[in-house]
């Protein structure tokens, strides 16, 4: 008999209820022995799901109280130095405090999970010398047992993964720190295989990532000691989100089982397994439903690729998972009443997913016909999306074929456009200017509601967006700033508001996913051809610049943004949805430059996010991604000014691809990387307009002018002062009014001060 698994259930619950209980804790509002009780209720609701849905091998301590990894570092009592914490078993405030910060001290990092858009608490190896605090895989596994008779498969992170994405130690230091945690692994599956736990999960992502030659041998080291230490433990080494690279050093492991990704990591896994073989002794988790997507799958089509697997392995010895954990997708689409059918029907969220695993492994165990009447379902519905009329946009799919065979070029380099832009723009020296949103008041946000709600009427929100509008454009003007912005606040979400707009996008009621912490998104579904419809932005920009005589800047998001912001439709490339895409966008660039707007703003923050896990596939994805930015941008006059800005990461490792997305002005976040950035840029590689955020946006203190001289003279010691711009770091949507136009006007005195000295 095939069996079936998963590998993580989604922790937010169905009407998010674990961020609520959070966020009550957080707020004082519930003591914590409630926080206990009211998460323990969620966590069992979820164990009992996963049990009546039939699924063979249910995963425990796969839920959380914040992040995995921060729950793996505090069990081992790794804890930062600068909390005060005296050993044993971490308390809870000393655990959300690493998560969020306390008065006194800093969080640590947080940073995204592979290629995922979910981010975890980054370990520090630099405080007490770590132990076993309590054994929590144990205490999920009884916990399971006792209260629903369910024999769990406790998940953990491995050791290699977790010390690869620890920092605080040096490379040389890495063995000593295994040292330092293989024991404690030990300890704790010692504690496990005595309780008579039969399966356990160790996570190790990392596996499909390039590994050192070095990080090959603790490989070995670290599952040959727990073999050797805890030998009646079945483990199951599990992989996802890529193929292996080292296939053959894995399968020679002396572990029980080897979980590989079937659906990211397809074509690389299936090939390795087919030449390599897979070795009698062991178990093969076959990952074949989409963890991380939002599709249902084709029955059909993954029962083939299973019996192809069967011939490898014998079906006892197959366990029929999804490709990684189930925590990247909403919960269920049962409440999605506003869909459209054809679209509904070709989702599977977590418990949809739930019920593919359980019919996948009964077709193998029992035969197709088995499941018959599922198939011919599964195959209806994904039918008539592919049918739907939304698939379907020739005229989008002839145009973009056309545009994407042209040459994606603006009619002169940079260097002659910059002549014609001064010459229009007549800009000081080290022009001011923001990043776009400016604070979204409880004002703006209850008015957007009441218009959401019908109460208010289209014209009265027009005309409240058009005050704003008005308050702002004064005051930018009263500050001194040199190219203004209208403010954004019209938008809640930089992608969300561009979906609604264009079409192909489709907007869930409740497909929510934990991006970090409590904290949720919900992201749009590219499910159609893209297509502009009318123009989304002019009526706010016109506006602003008919209230003023200096330049106001177009603002849109990019396209490789919304991509990587939303999910995605998976018949066709990310390539090609990325030039529907830009298709669209430049439309509405092309509108913004006819109405008369001639800066036009468009953000990439998130062009990183999309960049692939392996190494060797990064220069395509960058060479669509810039061709997507360029596609969007490049039809515009030599005079119009076109900007981008970056934010979130770290780009110095990228600035060629920058450079040849060619906008005439970047912004971009310097203050979270510490001037780090400025080398990057450095004045011989960098030609184009470049204004680096002088102040950090995330926190409500206002900066000082010296703290921003000294991030100005700092970055002209190696930018070329005639392309320089200043700005703050980010939008300040989320910030105070005071507070904004404080920092605006110190940073507008340092602008100043340096026009004075340069
Ligand atoms: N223009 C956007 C804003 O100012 C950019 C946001 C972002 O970079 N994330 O809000
Ligand atoms: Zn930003």
């Amino acid at each position: 008999m095939v069996r079936s698994s998963v590998l993580g259930y989604p922790r937010i619950g169905i009407n998010r209820e674990w961020k609520k209980v959070l966020e009550l804790f957080w707020a004082d509002k519930l003591e914590e022995t409630d926080l206990h009780i009211q998460l323990q209720e969620i966590r069992l609701n979820h164990l009992r799901k996963q049990q009546e849905m039939g699924i063979d091998i249910i995963p425990v301590n796969d839920f959380s109280y914040y992040d995995h990894m921060l729950d793996t570092a505090t069990m081992f009592g790794i804890v930062p130095k600068r909390f005060a914490y005296e050993g044993g078993a971490v308390p809870i405030h000393v655990y959300y405090g690493i998560a969020r910060g306390t008065k006194d001290a800093a969080a640590s990092e947080m940073t995204k999970w592979f290629n995922t858009n979910y981010h975890y608490i980054v370990p520090e190896l630099n405080g007490a010398e770590p132990v076993l605090t309590e054994n929590r895989p144990l205490l999920a596994y009884r916990e399971a047992k006792e209260k629903l008779g369910i024999e769990g498969k406790p998940v953990i992170v491995g050791p290699l993964t977790f010390l690869k994405l620890s920092k605080g130690y040096k490379a040389a230091e890495t063995d000593a720190w295994l040292d330092r945690l293989l024991p404690l692994y030990v300890q704790l599956l010692q504690e496990l295989a005595s309780e008579g736990v039969q399966w356990v999960q160790m996570d190790e992502p990392i596996l499909a990532t390039k590994l050192s030659a070095d990080d090959v041998l603790r490989l070995n080291k670290i599952y040959e000691t727990i073999a050797a230490q805890v030998p009646a433990l079945n483990i199951m080494l599990q992989t996802y989100f890529e193929a292996v690279d080292n296939y053959s050093d894995i399968i020679a492991l002396p572990v029980k089982g080897i979980g590989l990704d079937f659906v990211h990591g397809l074509t690389g896994n299936l090939v390795a397994i087919q030449v390599f073989g897979f070795p009698a002794d062991k178990v093969l988790g076959a990952g074949v439903i989409d963890g991380r997507g939002i599709w249902r799958a084709s029955l059909n089509g993954r029962l083939d690729l299973l019996q192809d697997l069967v011939e490898l392995v014998s079906e006892d010895r197959l366990i029929v998972q999804s490709s990684c954990s189930l925590l990247h997708v909403p919960v269920s689409t049962e409440r999605e009443t506003k869909l459209p059918s054809e679209l509904k029907d070709a989702l599977a969220f977590a418990d949809e997913k739930l019920s593919e695993l359980v019919l996948l492994a009964r077709a193998v165990s029992s035969g197709r016909s088995e499941i018959s009447r599922e198939l011919a379902d599964c195959e209806r519905a994904l039918q008539a999306l592919k049918l739907s009329k939304a698939r379907n946009r020739q005229d989008v799919q002839d145009a973009v074929a056309v545009i994407s065979a042209q040459q994606v070029e603006r009619q002169q380099p940079f260097a002659k456009r910059h002549i014609a832009q001064q010459e229009k723009w007549q800009l000081p020296l080290f022009p001011t200017t923001t990043i776009g949103s400016f604070p979204q008041s409880v004002e703006v946000r209850k008015a957007r509601q009441l218009w959401r709600k019908g109460e208010w009427s289209q014209e009265q929100y027009a005309a409240f967006i058009r005050e704003q509008i008005d308050i702002w454009i004064k005051l930018q003007e009263e500050i001194g700033l040199d190219v203004l912005v209208h403010g954004e606040f019209e938008r809640t979400d930089m992608v969300e508001f561009f979906g609604e707009k264009l079409e192909g996008f489709a907007f869930t009621q409740n497909g929510w996913v934990q991006s970090y912490g409590s904290r949720c998104v919900k992201p749009p579904i590219i499910f159609g051809d893209v297509a502009f419809k009318e123009p989304m932005t002019v009526e706010e920009t016109v506006y602003a610049q008919s209230q003023t005589s200096r330049p106001v800047k177009g603002m849109l998001t990019g396209p490789i943004t919304i991509l990587n912001w939303s999910f995605v439709r998976e018949d066709i490339t990310r390539e090609q949805v990325a030039y529907q895409l830009a298709y669209g966008l430049r439309q509405e660039v092309e509108a913004l430059e006819q109405a008369g707007i001639g800066m036009i703003q468009v953000d990439e923050p998130a062009v990183r996010e999309g960049l692939p896990l392996k190494e060797n596939e990064h220069a395509n994805y960058l060479a669509w991604a810039v061709k997507a930015f360029r596609m969007t941008t490049c039809t515009v006059q030599d005079s119009t000014q076109i900007h981008t800005h970056m934010c979130y990461c770290e780009f110095h490792d990228m600035i060629d691809s920058i450079e040849a997305m060619d906008a005439d002005v970047i912004s971009i976040e310097t203050s979270r990387s510490h001037g780090e950035m400025i080398h990057g840029f450095e004045l011989n590689t960098y030609k184009l307009g470049i204004g680096l955020g002088v102040y950090d946006i995330h926190s409500p203190r206002v900066p000082a002018v010296e703290e921003m001289t000294d991030m100005i003279d700092r970055a002209l010691k190696v930018l070329d002062p005639k392309l320089f711009w200043i700005n703050p770091d980010c939008g300040l949507k989320t910030r105070g009014m005071d507070e904004t136009v404080a920092s605006l006007r110190n940073m507008v005195e340092a602008t100043k001060l340096a026009r004075e000295k340069y």
